[in-house]
């Protein structure tokens, strides 16, 4: 079997072919250049964290801004194209969060949620939509001689609800997502529709009851908004030990009792052995105002 691309090249099975810096494979989805991307992103990150470390550079904020100014470019190359796709854009995320948890010193298992909120973070699909919907725009700007806008008129041509998994059918579905209709090929506020897309995870944050690490963190991030700590505390083992235990990940037997020989174990009977209750588990609020073992320490 051969892919032509743009009637120039043409790729047999097993081959792939870089295009205008994204690599196209013959047979495999638009995930395989994604992939290729998020290689490149990883050397940039790790170049990158390693500048940090030489410079003391610690500031979450600050590392974020870097992360933003030097990797996500690199991400998010392409996506106009790509990014309609939520699962083209996986691996991206999957790094985006790995720089955050590594940057908290969190386990990996951490809840995305809580790794995002910690800093004020939002998925980087909410970024792709943004420059999508700026990508459509400055399309539909063109004069209508412009190869890009008779391709675009072309495609919003067609009937969007029979061509499932195209362009066009995953922006309307966005829009009619966040604007209550679909205003394909028309201006929109596209500030507003970004708003609302962080509005909507924030409110999903809010609404997790699954993860009961989630339920306790909230209480102590109660608003979507950068913790003041991670910036206030310059020690950096500190702030770690905070973020480990805002995040859940701190060694209480409620954390690591999850587990009794194999078998699942409730959260009612994950004792403390501190002080060898028969009824107090050993969870956050045991241990910083209630466990007796600690008491000489309280002040
Ligand atoms: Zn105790």
């Amino acid at each position: 079997m051969c892919v032509t691309l743009c009637s120039v090249v043409q790729l047999r099975n097993g081959e792939s072919y870089k295009y205008l810096g994204f690599v196209f494979h013959a047979t495999k989805k638009l995930t395989f250049g994604t992939d290729a991307l998020v290689a490149t992103a990883r050397k940039a990150l790790f170049a990158m964290r390693r500048r940090c470390a030489l410079l003391g550079i610690r500031d979450p904020a600050l590392q974020c801004k870097l992360f933003d100014t030097l990797v996500l470019p690199i991400l998010s190359y392409g996506c106009k194209v790509w990014g309609v796709d939520i699962k083209c854009g996986a691996a991206a995320e999957a790094l985006h969060r790995d720089f955050l948890r590594r940057m908290l010193g969190v386990r990996r298992s951490t809840a995305n949620y809580i790794v995002l909120a910690e800093l004020a973070r939002f998925p980087l699909q909410v970024h792709f939509w943004q420059q999508i919907l700026r990508y459509h725009h400055k399309t539909i700007a063109l004069e209508n001689v412009r190869l890009g806008k008779l391709a675009m008129v072309a495609g919003f041509a067609l009937d969007h609800t029979a061509v499932k998994g195209s362009w066009q059918h995953y922006l309307g579905a966005f829009l009619r997502g966040h604007t209550g209709q679909q205003q394909l090929f028309h201006n929109f506020d596209i500030a507003s529709i970004i708003e609302r897309s962080k509005h909507q995870h924030a409110f999903e944050y809010f609404a997790d009851v699954e993860h009961s690490s989630l339920m306790l963190y909230r209480t102590m991030q109660p608003e979507y908004k950068y913790a003041a700590y991670l910036s206030d505390v310059k020690c950096l083992s500190n702030r770690r030990l905070i973020s480990r235990f805002r995040s859940g990940c701190h060694g209480l037997h409620v954390d690591t009792g999850r587990w009794a020989d194999g078998t699942p174990l409730d959260r009612a009977c994950r004792l403390c052995l501190m002080c060898n209750s028969s009824d107090c588990v050993e969870d956050e609020q045991h241990f910083v105002f209630d466990c007796p073992a600690y008491s000489n320490i309280r002040p």
